[in-house]
């Protein structure tokens, strides 16, 4: 078994979901500055309301954390008019004054750090300790692009012509769709955002509807910051409205630029929907890393790498490692230690608990997926060394899975969970025998 809170599933059920309902809130309450735990969409420069609310759940409970505005085709269509207003403005801003807004921005991040790490944990299922570390990295995009505002230079290009001179200006595009997933509902924001702003352009921002707190908390920041009424602006909204507002905001003409993160099925969607105005695009979609190790590595380093790369955020990035590659020589030692030290770090429950390392799959649908695979992988003959199970809500023990092979779904897909799959390199043969965990 793994070193969980305590060794028996029930027992960690108890431990996540304490029995009365009372207690299960006080345990587990969000508790951040009221201003940062913002409801409503922010458009213009101002907070609105939509027709319907949708709710936002702690996926380690299953609890209601809060009711954001659901925002619809016209609060996206509002969202789009206003960045392209306040674009003339933007743009005319000095590289100066864009930096130093950007800069505030970042102070305001590193001041508020406790406070966003809690949004990101309560609505994503991260432990605080990688919230916090998302909150560095999130922060530190706007520092570096406060920095890099005032380096967009241009460039003087040799002409073929005597009589001609050829100058490389470097312009902002104009208004930038930004849509983003919720495994690092901050980081993802200022990555696309900080860089857009830093050039001269305006954005409308759809979080992914299960971390939308994230983003307008991040909204609330920005007004602080005094980033002008249009530049930034926040329009979320459930699942049910996704494809609508997703709709205006790849195919409204005043749209210029689409900025996305998230799965290879829904970018090839919004690259479609994008054509018809010729939108120029930034797609980063889903990954299926492998993990080598060959015979001549030091197994307790690589067991070191695969810890870290597997089981980060419950294995839900796009760089965890999805397949491990394993040269027959060192098979069955890395398997070993592998196996031991899953026991002997992995720690699942609440993320507001300070010895939890792993937390929730981010929803019920993500848990399914998993259990999928597994199921999948199991029926084709592979072995479960460690966990294997689904958990109460969304948790999933962490998985170690033997003898996989290339036909099943696990071996093809992305897993987006905390389990780690096995080959054996022969040296000759690439033929695997394969562990998923
Ligand atoms: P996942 O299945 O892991 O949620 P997605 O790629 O579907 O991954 O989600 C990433 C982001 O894309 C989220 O913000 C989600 O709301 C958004 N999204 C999904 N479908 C659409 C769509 N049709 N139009 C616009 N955004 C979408």
């Amino acid at each position: 078994m793994f070193a969980v809170f305590v060794p028996t599933t029930r027992c960690f059920l108890r431990r996540v979901l304490p029995g009365p309902p009372a207690a299960m809130h006080r345990l587990y309450s969000l508790d951040v500055t009221a201003p940062l735990l913002r409801t409503q969409g922010y458009v213009d420069g101002r907070w609105i309301s939509a027709a319907s609310v949708f709710p936002v759940l702690d996926p380690a409970t299953g609890q209601e954390i809060a009711r954001v505005a659901d925002c619809g085709p016209a609060e996206a269509k509002q969202a789009v008019d206003a960045a392209y207003t306040a674009f003339d403005g933007w743009r005319r801003h000095t590289a100066k004054e864009r930096s130093l807004l950007l800069r505030k921005w970042f102070d305001l991040m590193t001041l508020h750090k406790q406070d966003l790490a809690k949004l990101i944990t309560f609505e994503c299922g991260k432990p605080m300790a990688e919230s916090l570390g998302e909150v560095a990295y999130s922060a530190s995009f706007l520092e570096w692009f406060s920095e890099e505002a005032r380096r967009v230079y241009g460039d003087i290009v040799s002409s073929p012509a005597k009589d001609r001179k050829l100058f490389l200006l470097k312009q902002p595009v104009g208004v930038c769709s930004i849509i983003t997933p919720w495994n690092f509902p901050s980081a993802m924001i200022t990555r696309k955002v900080g860089a857009a702003l830093a050039a001269g352009c305006t954005v409308v921002v759809k979080p992914a509807e299960d971390t939308p707190l994230s983003a307008l908390a991040l909204a609330e920041l920005a007004d602080q910051a005094g980033i002008p009424a249009g530049v930034f602006n926040v329009v979320p909204c459930s699942r049910g409205r996704t494809p609508a507002v997703g709709e205006v905001l790849c195919t409204d003409p005043l749209v210029a630029k689409i900025s996305f993160t998230g799965s290879t099925a829904t970018g090839k969607r919004l690259l479609k929907m994008a054509a018809d105005t010729v939108k120029k695009t930034s797609m980063e979609l889903g990954g299926h890393a492998p993990f080598i190790v060959f015979d001549s590595a030091d197994v307790d380093r690589a067991v070191g790498g695969a810890m870290a790369s597997k089981f980060r955020n419950s294995g839900q990035t796009c760089v965890c490692s999805n397949r491990f590659l394993v040269q027959s020589g060192v098979y069955d030692r890395f398997l070993e230690k592998l196996g031991r030290a899953m026991d002997a770090e992995l720690r699942l429950g609440h993320g507001s608990e300070p010895d939890t390392t792993q937390g929730p799959l981010i929803n019920t649908r993500a848990a399914e997926k998993v259990v999928q695979q597994i199921s999948d992988a199991v029926s084709l003959g592979a072995k479960v060394l460690r966990g294997g199970k689904r958990l109460d809500g969304s948790f999933m023990e962490p998985t170690l899975l033997a003898d996989v092979t290339t036909d099943m779904l696990c071996t093809r897909e992305e897993t987006f969970g905390p389990v780690a799959l096995y080959k054996t390199i022969f040296s000759d043969l690439w033929c695997w025998t394969v562990t998923r965990g």
